[in-house]
């Protein structure tokens, strides 16, 4: 390759906002470059593992753009239903309950209603980000490598310790949680310890999901379960198979992912409840710790700030790479009028537009995500009976819970 391109867009950061940026971009034509400092493996382990993501359906339309749905190798499995349920551990659910049907959602018949979304395995849209960043041809990938930034009015140029320069109308900060661009840009990014941890995990049940998630929350945190698509494990083929992302403070999480699999299920099995029979915890367990970020700017001069780069929220509604999606899908589609337009593509008039169109989605899903966890991790009397009967009116007023759908789907 020579030793400068010069391309419309560089992506700093390959994590499925900034891959699948890059990719959307390349398949409308838009010359662009994407440096990692790690190298792309598909992932560090290659079988089933039991991470996966709840993608939104509003987030659907930027992986068929960027034709990387159509690559994804195992089948993702639809969300029809959410029920969410209030708790305590050893109790049965409070039986002041929330159904989401997909079909809520909409007013057309039953056989047209998209469902919520899907759950993706982190592996299968590893492979396809992967596969598809390898045969797009405007796109140029460069990992690992590290690249020194320099912004200007006039333009950017990221310098390589390869020795590759790349010249770019625009830089986008897709690094992740500690963005180096947004520290060097001096970005003032406010952070929160929820001092706990989310113990990621996969279970094989007895009976079917029905493509129906699970939210249950339990004072000490909330309980997902998530349905999966059946997979394969060593021991052979599983057909009933969930995730489950398991909230916990901190000393807790430490304890209960030690556990031998008998106990750790057994833990599963309490919080979860009866409904898919016996539960065997099956592929790898994961613990993370859980924070809140927002970065008070959410651009500069001729920087652009996407992802985790600019808002990390917990995962109580699986919505942190919906919200990254979005930014992609807000940014992806102003680069191209600016194009088309004939205007320049990471100017102030760009940057301000993107302002515009992501902050204030970004900063209510930051509240909404934030003020759900101190509400329901609380076992005070009063505040549970008026939570309950919050969540029983709320499953009265379809009017209502067709705006929590559409929030929490992204379309509309
Ligand atoms: C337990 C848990 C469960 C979750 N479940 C869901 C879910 O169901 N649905 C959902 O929507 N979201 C979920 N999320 C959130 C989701 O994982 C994140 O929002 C998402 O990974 C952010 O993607 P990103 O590409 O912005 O950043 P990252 O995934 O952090 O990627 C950043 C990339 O930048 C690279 N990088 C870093 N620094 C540099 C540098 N200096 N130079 C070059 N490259 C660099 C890194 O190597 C990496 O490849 C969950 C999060 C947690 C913790």
């Amino acid at each position: 390759m020579a030793k400068r391109i010069d391309v419309v867009t560089a992506v700093v950061g390959a994590g499925p906002v900034g891959a699948a940026l890059a990719c959307r971009l390349a398949a409308s034509g838009v010359a662009t470059a994407v440096i990692d400092r790690v190298a792309l493996p598909p992932m560090e382990y290659p079988d089933f593992d039991g991470r996966a993501y709840a993608i939104a359906a509003g987030s659907r339309p930027l992986l068929d753009v960027a034709g990387l749905w159509g690559l994804l190798p195992f089948a993702p499995c639809p969300i029809l239903g959410i029920h969410i349920t209030d708790g305590r551990l050893g109790h049965p659910p409070s039986p002041l309950s929330l159904t989401f049907d997909h079909c809520e959602a909409h007013r057309e018949s039953r056989s047209e209603v998209p469902p919520f979304g899907w759950m993706v395995e982190a592996r299968s849209l590893r492979l396809a980000l992967n596969a598809r960043l390898r045969t797009l041809a405007p796109l140029a990938v460069f990992a690992p490598a590290e690249a020194r930034v320099e912004r200007a009015e006039e333009g950017v140029r990221l310098m390589l310790d390869n020795g590759q320069e790349i010249a770019a109308r625009l830089v986008v900060a897709a690094e992740g949680r500690n963005s180096p661009l947004a520290r060097a840009a001096g970005i003032p990014v406010t952070r929160y310890s929820y001092r706990q941890h989310a113990i990621v995990t996969a279970i094989a049940h007895t009976r079917p999901h029905n493509h129906t998630a699970l939210e249950h929350f339990l004072p000490s945190g909330p309980f997902a379960q998530l349905p999966m698509s059946p997979t394969t494990i060593e021991s052979g083929p599983v057909e009933h198979v969930s995730a489950i992302v398991w909230t916990e403070p901190t000393a807790l999480a430490d304890t209960l992912y030690t556990l031998d699999d008998a106990r750790f299920g057994a833990e599963i099995a309490r919080r979860l409840g009866p409904q898919l029979g016996a539960v065997r915890p099956i592929g790898r367990r994961f613990r993370y710790p859980l924070g809140a970020l927002y970065a008070h700017r959410g651009t500069d001069v001729r920087l652009a700030l996407v992802g985790d780069a600019a808002h990390g929220i917990h995962p109580i509604a699986g919505q942190g790479l919906n919200l990254g999606f979005r930014d992609a899908i807000a940014l992806a589609g102003l680069i191209e009028d600016a194009l088309a337009a004939g205007e320049d593509p990471g100017g102030p008039a760009l940057l301000r537009r993107y302002q515009q169109a992501v902050r204030a989605r970004n900063l209510l899903m930051l509240a909404a995500t934030d003020g759900l966890e101190r509400l329901f991790s609380n076992d005070f009397t009063p505040l549970r009976l008026a939570r309950d009967l919050g969540i029983a009116a709320v499953d009265h007023l379809p009017p209502l819970k067709r705006f929590f759908i559409r929030q929490a789907t992204g379309v509309g």
